[in-house]
């Protein structure tokens, strides 16, 4: 049984992001797709495997090589091109909803203005788009061109996150996303890209959902659930709904 520290959240950040980095050297996240691109791949790519997201959204961009083809595509034409994803006619849904909602104020669906918006601003912007939660939001700013500090939480991060003791085991995404933000108010948009990456291959390799190895896991010796069955726990229960990031004092 590990002892329980009580580090906060700055110092556990700090420690993991050293294991993870000695761990995983050399490996370097990109920031390649202009943002409207990096939105519709984050809306395909929930509860759904890297591989089989990335494969979906390069035959819908051979499909509709143009956005605005996209959003006139018919939803059940949407759906096919993606169906391998999970939630294929939902998806298709929010995705033509999504660019019919952007093409009323940007024809072009040039999404750059974003970058002249404070975080919290262009998050809120993000999240009133249908089928856009805080994961969605988080890596449009993110992982695309625009390059914004806001720091992306999915199932494994936030599972790895829970149990090496950041956040307490019932922690939604965006209660994630706000003990990270707060932790490292100073890391530039790589350095929080780079953390997601990084803990998100461990949330993959030894984390892992239903049985984590954490005799081999390079953060073992400052976890706090290492080898317990508390920690094995945490993400198997029912998680509450995302809920949207919100900013209080912020419209
Ligand atoms: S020690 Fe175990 S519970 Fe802790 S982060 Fe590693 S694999 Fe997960």
């Amino acid at each position: 049984m590990q002892i329980a520290f009580d580090f906060g959240a700055p110092t556990d950040i700090a420690l993991m992001r050293a294991g993870l980095r000695s761990a995983f050297a050399g490996y370097r996240p990109h920031n390649i797709r202009e943002p409207i691109g990096q939105l519709i791949k984050s809306m395909i790519s929930s509860r759904t495997k890297d591989e089989v997201s990335l494969k979906a959204y390069r035959r819908l961009v051979e499909c509709y090589p143009r956005w605005s083809e996209l959003a006139g595509a018919p939803v059940p034409d949407i759906e096919r091109a993606i169906n391998d994803v999970t939630h294929a006619k939902d998806k298709a849904f929010y995705v033509k909803e999504t660019l019919g909602l952007i093409a009323r104020d940007h024809p072009d669906f040039d999404l750059s203005f974003l970058k002249e918006l404070s975080v919290p601003e262009a998050l809120a912007w993000l999240q009133t788009l249908p089928g856009v939660g805080p994961k969605v939001a988080a890596s449009t700013l993110n992982f695309s061109t625009l390059a914004m500090p806001a720091f992306v939480v999915d199932t494994h991060v936030l599972r790895v996150l829970a149990r090496f003791g950041v956040v307490g085991p019932r922690a939604d995404i965006a209660a994630a996303y706000h003990a990270v933000m707060a932790a490292v108010p100073d890391w530039t948009a790589f350095e929080l890209s780079e953390f997601h990456v990084l803990s998100k291959r461990l949330g993959q390799l030894s984390c892992r959902f239903d049985n984590p190895l954490c005799g081999e896991c390079p953060l073992r010796q400052h976890c706090r659930f290492a080898g317990s069955a508390a920690g094995a726990r945490i993400s198997r229960s029912p998680l509450p709904a995302d809920r949207p990031l919100v900013f209080p004092g912020r419209t």
